[in-house]
């Protein structure tokens, strides 16, 4: 067997947005190792060059693109399918926190326009072009990165909140609408990973980030990584997921299926 068969995403094409940090990164050293050629497109020019120069391979380059600017994702995607003919994976992984404070009283409109921007409007452009690239071709996959905050609620700020679950809904629809060309469409909800974006948010140094976030987690054991969102966006990515579409993983160790309430009233009550 030739090592491209015996690789998960041998011979695929593979863009990833916010590539250049955090689980993006991750994800861009995972499908490059399982035999992808893959495309890092984000805003961080220095952050995304200095990763491909570490991988050092031909297989791996950097574009610069806003996902929340249409000609950036056209080009970006434009490019690649002249460079390789083709895309059969776009991860559609950037997003930005916005504002931490989470009450709606301190909310402002600029602030929520900019998060919807690039969480919601980036993910819906860079599908959209996407969907145009794969539809000759009769197959693709296009994944998101949603959140923990697309099933949960109260700890996160509004206007993230509202694009994690936009998200879901726009994955959903795609799916239905996609379905008849052959093209897939899955999201993922990951947990709390220590990346620049949740460091930076709690202000926190990664492992006080790592420790905090599991000792809130319902998985004991585990010290939840951005490598395990790379694995499940791997597997929504390859053929193994090939009947797949619709889906929100959420990769959250069951964080979103417990109600800790009753139990913390009632260590309270027992003092
Ligand atoms: P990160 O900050 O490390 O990475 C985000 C990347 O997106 C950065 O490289 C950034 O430059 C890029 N980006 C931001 N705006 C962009 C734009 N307009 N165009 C192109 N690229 C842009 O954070 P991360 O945690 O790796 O985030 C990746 C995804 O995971 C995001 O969608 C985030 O919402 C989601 N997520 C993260 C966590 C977590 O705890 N880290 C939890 C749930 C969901």
């Amino acid at each position: 067997m030739s090592s491209s068969i015996a690789k998960r995403l041998g011979g695929k094409v593979a863009i990833i947005t916010g590539g250049a940090s955090g689980i993006g990164a991750s994800t861009v050293r995972l499908f490059l190792k399982q035999g992808a050629k893959v495309i890092v497109a984000d805003i961080q020019d220095e952050l995304g060059h200095a990763l491909c120069k570490d991988l050092n391979s031909d297989d791996v380059t950097y574009a610069h693109c806003d996902v929340s600017i249409e000609d950036d994702v056209r080009n970006t995607i434009k490019d690649v399918v002249a460079r390789h003919g083709k895309l059969d994976v776009m991860f559609n992984n950037a997003a930005i926190p916005g504002d931490y404070r989470p009450g709606v009283l301190d909310a402002d409109w600029e602030n929520f326009e900019k998060v919807m921007s690039v969480n919601l409007i980036g993910a819906f452009l860079g599908a959209k072009h996407a969907a145009r690239a794969m539809v000759p071709a009769r197959k693709g996959s296009i994944l998101f990165t949603s959140s923990v905050a697309s099933v949960i609620a109260g700890h996160i700020p509004h206007a993230y909140t509202c694009s994690k679950y936009a998200v879901v809904g726009l994955t959903k629809n795609l799916a239905v609408d996609l379905g008849r060309y052959g093209i897939r469409v899955n999201c993922i909800s990951p947990y709390g990973v220590a990346t620049t974006m949740l460091k930076n948010g709690m202000e926190m140094e990664e492992d006080e980030t790592e420790q905090l976030v599991s000792r809130a987690a319902n998985l004991k054991g585990v010290v939840v990584k951005a490598e395990d969102m790379a694995n499940a966006a791997l597997y929504l990515a390859s053929d193994e997921s090939r009947y797949v579409s619709g889906l929100n993983l959420v990769v959250d160790g069951g964080f979103s299926t417990v109600n800790p309430s009753f139990d913390k009233i009632l260590a309270q009550e027992k003092g």
